[in-house]
């Protein structure tokens, strides 16, 4: 199951990569900015979880210890909703080529099914999609300079890992593993 979900990443990636290109005047995106990873949510399914958890046990000892120790500080703090991920070192993803399925497609303009646009939260910070929206009325109220419109893709969580990816590939991502605690090696990770 695993090697045909690394299969289905592999395909999402070239369409996630092509839509970024579509949208590259607006994009900011570039190694190094790490907001997406520093305040949020990052929920994941157990087979996500799974493909990570190998990711994370390929990591130097060195590095699994950091991110254990991050994630035992973010359990014990009275944190709120939105957190630094625990996977985030030095302003760069330890686990990148696993990393959910969220962290993904996050920078482009979301939707699912009819529900409204989501346009990223970076954008109040000056990054994607920031020269072309008003902040005032919270729209995007302009086309790029050469002429490229803003566009809202379907490929918000809950489109990349809904049934109808599940059939194509043959993968079942099960449930999000939110509070669950699944054990690494010797040692148990939670993730929350
Ligand atoms: S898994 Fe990686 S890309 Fe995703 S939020 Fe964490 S550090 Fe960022």
């Amino acid at each position: 199951m695993l090697n045909r979900y690394k299969k289905y990443l592999e395909v999402l990636d070239v369409k996630l990569n092509h839509l970024f290109e579509q949208q590259a005047p607006f994009i900011k995106c570039k190694k190094g900015c790490a907001y997406c990873c520093k305040d949020g949510e990052y929920p994941m399914s157990e087979l996500e979880y799974i493909n990570l958890m190998f990711e994370y046990n390929s990591l130097s000892g060195d590095l699994q210890d950091k991110i254990n120790k991050k994630i035992e500080a973010l359990l014990s703090s009275n944190r709120h909703k939105l957190y630094e991920c625990p996977f985030l070192t030095d302003d760069c993803c330890s686990v990148y080529s696993a990393r959910p399925l969220i962290c993904r497609s996050f920078g482009l303009i979301t939707y699912y099914k009819n529900s409204k646009n989501k346009i990223p939260f970076c954008v109040d910070l000056g990054l994607n999609y920031s020269n072309v929206y008003d902040k005032e009325s919270c729209m995007l109220t302009m086309y790029a300079k050469d002429g490229t419109k803003p566009a809202a893709y379907n490929v918000e969580r809950n489109t990349l890992r809904d049934k109808e990816m599940e059939e194509l590939f043959d993968i079942r991502f099960g449930e999000d593993i939110t509070n669950k605690k699944l054990p690494i090696k010797s040692k148990s990770l939670i993730i929350v």
